[in-house]
């Protein structure tokens, strides 16, 4: 459906860091903690009388994303009290940071990004009928990384990437686990419609009023939310009404977004420096210099996917490995043992890609988890591939050896051998036979071609005579049809 009209979307997504402490005190960093209320302790619950301590393991964590977007990182930088008050955070406050972010600009994935800057979470509050409001907090506390983007982006499916590929990033820096469905990475979309541009309205501003989207739990409910509203916009301004600048939630039940509060400005929040903590300057220290920074760098999810273009491998299953842990390694394991081999890693990818990953699939339908191994190891994987590009064994016998050695085991090389598999038998090719006696048996193979089955079992019949019993009759069989065909 072509409208009248163009989105805007603007992220701003939180992730809790990966410290063992938390932001400002020495309590336990544990998202997977299940009794609420074990990991606090004075300074976290606002008890009088104490301070809090700057974590310089998260400040550490977030200059490091900073460095992999490209970005500024601050000289200075200082935290800021964010007045609000809630029992969720029992100071009465939120340390956070507003004039000086730790990091400012860079890009992700061609979006342009406003800031990363480091603040603490807040407790988790639960609503239960006949109890009231209860507390956990053990989450008060933990060192939280908000991310803004400027607002570039222009459609559901480029925030859904751009979300997912920050993920990957914080995974690969060891900054977050930035697990949705826990929690530690939360998405809110800013989303916004304005007139298309024409040469005459050119000038005009290009954006909307904007409505954000809060409790977005997967990616997927990001991009459905997005898209809900971009076209709730469109039924608004269409019935000739004004966009609400307000913060709506997202029901999953209903496939909708909602209306929560309308917007609260900045200057609510009353925000000046915390006395209590001291301002940074961190070109003095020699820990969050670039140089220390790049120390143990990984490489970075857009540089392994060039990496693995280089080799020939296509887009979607560069992607594959970047994104499932588990058949990243295995063809990581597989590159090392082709030695990088073009020619050969292109077949294993698209052997990987295509078949293993259906068996991978059945296991895991079958047992538990998304967890579950791969059935075959690279030894024996690579052995079918060398197999198969070397034209040893048909792209078909590859498929029945990765289904039946990874089911028991075996040596691939010792399946093949035993149960006659090669195409090319002790120099002699199958092919060259096969060819010869089809030109030999002329009749025999229009009889064939008139729908005479056992016309077909003649011709392998002759093959092996021809082969002297060397040659695989599912082989041949396979072999003398193509021919024909
Ligand atoms: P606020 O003052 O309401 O917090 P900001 O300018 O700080 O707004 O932007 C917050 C988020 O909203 C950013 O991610 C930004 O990209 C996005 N945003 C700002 N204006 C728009 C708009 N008109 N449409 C969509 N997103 C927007
Ligand atoms: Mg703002």
């Amino acid at each position: 459906m072509t409208t009248n009209y163009e989105p805007t979307i603007g992220l701003e997504i939180h992730a809790e860091l990966k410290t063992k402490t938390k932001m400002f005190c020495c309590s336990k960093n544990d998202a997977d903690a299940t009794d609420p209320n074990v990991n606090i302790c004075p300074v976290c619950m606002a008890h009088p009388g104490t301070l809090p301590v700057i974590n310089g393991e998260a400040v550490r964590l977030v200059l490091r994303v900073g460095l992999a977007l490209g970005a500024d990182l601050a000289d200075y930088t200082e935290f800021d009290r964010k007045n609000y008050f809630y029992p969720d955070l029992p100071k009465g406050y939120q340390l956070s940071q507003y004039e000086y972010p730790l990091v400012s600009g860079g890009v992700l994935n061609d979006v342009a990004i406003t800031r990363v800057h480091l603040e603490e979470d807040t407790a988790s509050s639960m609503h239960a009928e006949g109890v009231g409001t209860t507390i956990d907090y053990n989450r008060a506390g933990v060192p939280l990384m908000e991310l803004v983007t400027e607002p570039v982006i222009k459609s559901s499916k480029q925030a859904g990437d751009f979300a997912r590929e920050l993920q990957l990033l914080l995974r690969t820096l060891g900054a977050s686990d930035a697990n949705m469905e826990k929690g530690q990475m939360r998405v809110e979309a800013n989303v916004s419609i304005a007139p298309k541009a024409t040469p005459s309205s050119a000038k005009e501003s290009p954006f909307g009023t904007k409505v954000e989207i809060k409790n977005l739990n997967s990616f997927r409910a990001m991009e459905r939310a997005v898209e809900y509203e971009i076209k709730r916009q469109e039924a608004v301004l269409e019935k000739g009404e004004p966009v609400v600048q307000e913060t709506r939630g997202w029901d999953e039940g209903k496939q909708a977004t909602f209306p929560q509060r309308v917007k609260e400005g900045d200057a609510d929040y009353r925000y000046f420096p915390d006395p209590d903590l001291p301002s940074l300057k961190l070109s003095e220290v020699a820990e969050l210099s670039k140089e220390s920074l790049r120390v143990n760098m990984p490489e970075l999810p857009w540089e392994r996917r060039d990496r693995y273009l280089a080799l020939g491998v296509k887009g979607d299953d560069a992607q594959l490995y970047v994104q499932e842990p588990i058949l990243g390694g295995f063809f990581e394991e597989v590159i090392a043992l082709a030695r990088a081999d073009k020619e050969r890693v292109v077949v294993a990818s698209n052997y990987i890609a295509n078949d293993l990953v259906k068996l991978i699939r059945d296991v895991e339908e079958r047992d538990t988890g998304y967890q579950s191994k791969i059935g075959i190891s690279a030894q024996n994987f690579i052995k079918i591939i060398d197999m198969v590009a070397g034209k040893k064994i048909s792209s078909r016998t590859a498929k029945d050896l990765l289904v039946e050695t990874t089911k028991s085991g075996r040596d691939p090389e010792e399946v093949a051998k035993s149960g006659n598999l090669y195409q090319v038998s002790a120099g002699v090719d199958f092919e060259a036979v096969v060819t010869d006696v089809i030109s030999e048996n002329s009749a025999v193979v229009d009889d064939f071609k008139a729908g005479k089955a056992a016309a077909l079992e003649h011709l392998v019949g002759q093959c092996m005579k021809a082969l002297k019993g060397a040659g695989n009759p599912v082989v041949l069989r396979e072999l003398i049809r193509k021919k024909i065909a």
